[in-house]
């Protein structure tokens, strides 16, 4: 199907877009990889009048550590992670989420923030995110907001945004000593959405007891969740086999997933939690703890 009629403004800056956006008002999208809004737009899903095309904005192009920090701009690509050294030898939660997200086409044009700012529920972004405590930098007329992840992450395909604002950029906490972290994705095929999806980031302490889990899921509810039970009983633990068998039960519980054509909902809840157990394992992996090699 074609999609409705819509207008296409091109913007050349950040000024230019947000300019667009507040003159045509609330029914103003803006374009970035097009990935899930053209789509969208052709199942006539989404009715935008006018759409604001971010693409020549080169600024908004970039992946760089500033200030103890990972920063993704708005226009950095899915594949610029994928082949990036600096996420391949310092974020390995975020290396193995960018080979996995959709197919390498769909990677060479979707973008790490327009996947936070479209919310799939079934989306890895917003697992990657919440699991590394991201936070969002946003513009619009009265200026910047930055809106830590958890509360940027409204509800299925809704945000923080507010009308006449766009991302700029999210920004990760670069991971310090004795941390690791992982991302593990369920799905039938290559290019599939998940079935279940989840993200684990372990700090050890001195002690070598865990001073902090961060633990996130996906596809399995109406929104990327938070295991803050798993968390909570993971930290000043010593990592081992049940601890993350504990974590695991956690995650299943508060899974709440549909069933579609990828599973039946008892299936996609227990896969929940083998997420989260493959995940942890292999953080405890890279930090040499918790029985596993
Ligand atoms: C075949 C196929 C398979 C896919 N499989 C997966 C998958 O397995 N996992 C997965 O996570 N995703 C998957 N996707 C979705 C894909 O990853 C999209 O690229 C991503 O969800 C959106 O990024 P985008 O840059 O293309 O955003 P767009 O499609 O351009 O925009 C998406 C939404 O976000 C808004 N938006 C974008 N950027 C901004 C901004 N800077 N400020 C404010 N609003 C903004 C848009 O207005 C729109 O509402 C798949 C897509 C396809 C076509």
């Amino acid at each position: 199907m074609f999609p409705a009629p819509f207008e296409y403004r091109r913007a050349g800056s950040t000024e230019e877009a947000l300019a667009a956006l507040s003159q045509a008002g609330s029914d103003a999208r803006i374009l970035a990889g097009g990935q899930s809004l053209i789509p969208a737009m052709r199942f006539r899903l989404a009715r935008p009048s006018v759409l604001v095309d971010i693409n020549p904005i080169g600024a908004l192009d970039y992946l760089r550590e500033d200030g103890g920090e990972l920063v993704i701009g708005a226009c950095a690509r899915d594949a610029a992670l994928e082949t990036s050294a600096l996420i391949k030898s310092r974020y390995p939660l975020l290396k193995e989420a960018s080979a996995v997200v959709a197919d390498p086409v769909v990677r060479q044009m979707g973008t790490v923030v327009g996947s936070l700012c479209h919310n799939d529920p079934a989306g890895d972004w917003p697992v990657v995110a919440l699991t590394g405590h991201a936070k969002v930098v946003v513009r619009g007329a009265k200026g910047s907001r930055t809106i830590a992840i958890d509360e940027f992450l409204v509800d299925s395909f809704a945000t923080a945004l507010q009308e006449g604002e766009m991302a700029i950029e999210v920004r990760f906490p670069s991971p310090g000593e004795r941390t690791a972290g992982s991302y593990y994705k369920m799905e039938r095929k290559v290019g599939d959405f998940a079935t279940a999806c989840a993200g684990a980031r372990i700090t050890l302490g001195a002690d070598g007891t865990i001073a902090e889990a961060s633990i996130a899921i996906g596809a399995v509810g109406p929104k990327a969740m938070r295991v803050a039970a798993a968390e909570k009983l993971m930290k000043g633990q010593k990592p081992s086999r049940d601890l993350s068998r504990a974590a695991a039960d956690a995650a299943t519980k508060l899974a709440d997933p549909v069933a579609d054509t990828r599973g039946s909902a008892e299936f996609k809840k227990a896969m929940a939690g083998v997420c989260v157990d493959r995940a942890l394992s292999a953080a405890f992996a890279r930090l040499g703890v918790g029985g596993v090699k």
